[in-house]
């Protein structure tokens, strides 16, 4: 019997041990930097000539490791062992299965400090987010762990005289797994564990800034114990690995998590079926967001200016349910805007190695040219209050910036910059500040911020975003609490997380048995 789901608590790094342990995790992968790592087709390494190159965002100058790349003969070899493995993989007992995640859950869970030590310097999180990242992998594990112990039977229907009628699911296939950079340990896992537990086989292929750490997460499944050909780790180019196993006849599922850009052609390419192809592909794609954070005239104003900075800056704004709009009454609008801009200035961005960091660098330096290109278009749709500067010297690093009095229709109110940058907007009334909420593309996150009942019962019945949240930030969803995934052009609100999730990668098949 396995204990009932409960998120793993965050590390308290106000006390001195706790720090002192992730010091020491901290010097452990700092002092095995620059390793290479091979891929792993059918439990064997191999190791090949062109790498990706795992570089440190605050420092561009250390090299967090070398990954292999594959060509496509290595993802066909891949691919063809993925298929095999899928034949006894998909017979195992589902609650064998859930017991490898519950063991690689363990060894991560031991080795907390760790993952988190090479999240801060591969991805460039600050402690607290890194920390977050690790638990919510873990989290993963045990309830997807859980939800498949749970499914293992079926679901019930009904019988009827002289007729015995059972609904189960069953595996698919191969899965493709397209993780991003931003949740480089907890998407990245959360992803490759729920086609794994399903009984499919999967092709992992790592993003291309944090491929270290899910080089690290594939030996942890292997000693886990889970079969060669189960997990295979394919890194690569986006185009020449990533759409060749899109397209390829034997993939049954992607899942996807990053751009809408990508997103959209996975979505495309995967509609079209190939010579051989005898399925139609699911795709599962979790996407981009312009998350806003509404502020009603009642409110507590402090939690306001404390929710839209949480919402903005966390981890340098790099998350898809970052707020980086801020929808706010005209009553309160001036109080939050101070109150807000008060504690950016308050906030110190650095190299996230030392604890005292709160927001890191941004990922790379096409993220960096991007943000520092909208905080340009920024200074001409409204009036920067706080931020603006950049430094990529030594690493990518931008200050936390706002503009005030943006236009509803403005590119930093409507397009996903990706970066430390929010807008606030003024609203008339309530009922304006959520058609504004609602006038993007995207419907991913969104918080409120009110003490007024009616508006909130009205938000909840308005604004569409997959994941609402009342007196707190937008971002932050916790396994099996806050199942995560948006409405509109956010993705297919698969929601990660949650109780339907598995579904997505099995068929349910109805037996019909006569007496
Ligand atoms: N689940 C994360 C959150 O709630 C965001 C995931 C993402 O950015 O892809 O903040």
């Amino acid at each position: 019997m396995t204990t009932p789901y409960k998120h793993e608590p965050f590390t308290d790094f106000q006390r001195e041990e706790n720090r002192r342990a992730f010091e020491e995790a901290l010097n452990k992968v700092e002092a095995s930097l620059g390793q290479d790592y091979s891929l792993v087709i059918d439990g064997e390494r191999i190791s090949t000539d062109e790498k990706l190159v795992s570089v440190n965002p605050a420092n561009k100058e250390e090299i967090i490791g070398t990954v292999s790349k594959a060509n496509q003969e290595l993802a066909e070899q891949a691919m063809e062992a993925a298929s095999q493995a899928f034949k006894s993989w998909s017979k195992w007992d589902p609650a064998a299965r859930a017991e490898i995640l519950f063991r690689a859950a363990a060894i991560v869970r031991r080795r907390k400090h760790e993952f988190s030590a090479l999240l801060v310097k591969e991805a460039g999180k600050p402690w607290k987010e890194a920390d977050a990242d690790t638990a919510e992998a873990i989290d993963f594990m045990e309830y997807y762990g859980r939800k498949m112990l749970e499914l293992k039977d079926g679901k019930p229907v009904n019988s009827r005289e002289g007729e015995i009628n059972r609904y189960i699911y069953q595996s698919i296939g191969v899965s493709v797994v397209i993780p991003p950079w931003n949740f480089a340990c907890a998407i990245m896992v959360g992803t490759t564990v729920a086609p794994l537990v399903t009984g499919n086989t999967v092709l992992l292929k790592p993003a291309e800034p944090t491929p270290v750490i899910a080089a690290k997460f594939v030996e942890v499944l292997e000693e886990a114990g889970l079969p060669k050909g189960v997990v295979n780790f394919v890194p690569g180019d986006p185009v020449e690995i990533g759409e060749y196993l899109v397209d390829h006849p034997k993939t049954a599922l992607i899942t996807f998590t990053g751009s809408r850009a990508v997103g959209t052609r996975i979505y495309q390419r995967a509609a079209v079926v190939h010579e051989g192809q005898t399925h139609l592909k699911r795709v599962i794609a979790e996407m981009g967001g312009k998350d806003t954070v509404v502020v009603d005239k009642e409110a507590d104003l402090d939690l306001a200016a404390e929710s839209i900075l949480v919402s903005a800056f966390g981890f340098s704004g790099q998350k898809c349910s970052a707020g980086s709009r801020a929808v706010i009454h005209e009553d309160v609008y001036d109080a939050v805007l101070e109150k807000t801009v008060q504690l950016a200035k308050e906030r110190t961005v650095g190299d996230p190695r030392s604890h005292d960091t709160y927001m890191g660098p941004v990922i790379n330096q096409k993220a960096y040219d991007k943000i520092t290109r909208y905080i340009e278009i920024g200074k001409e749709e409204g009036r920067l209050v706080t931020g603006g500067e950049a430094d990529d010297s030594k690493g990518y690093f931008i200050q936390p910036t706002i503009f005030a009095d943006v236009d509803p229709n403005a590119r930093i109110m409507q397009e996903e910059i990706f970066g430390p940058v929010v807008a606030f907007c003024k609203a008339k009334d309530f009922e304006e500040a959520i058609d504004i909420a609602n006038n993007t593309e995207y419907g991913l996150t969104g918080a409120v911020i009110s003490k007024n009942s009616e508006n909130i019962e009205r938000a909840k019945r308005d604004f569409q975003v997959g994941n609402l949240y009342f007196n707190r930030n937008c971002t932050g969803a916790i396994v099996g609490y806050h199942p995560f995934g948006g409405f509109k052009m956010s993705g297919t609100d698969s929601k990660a997380g949650g109780p339907d999730y598995l579904i997505l990668y099995m068929q349910p098949k109805t037996i019909s048995q006569m007496l």
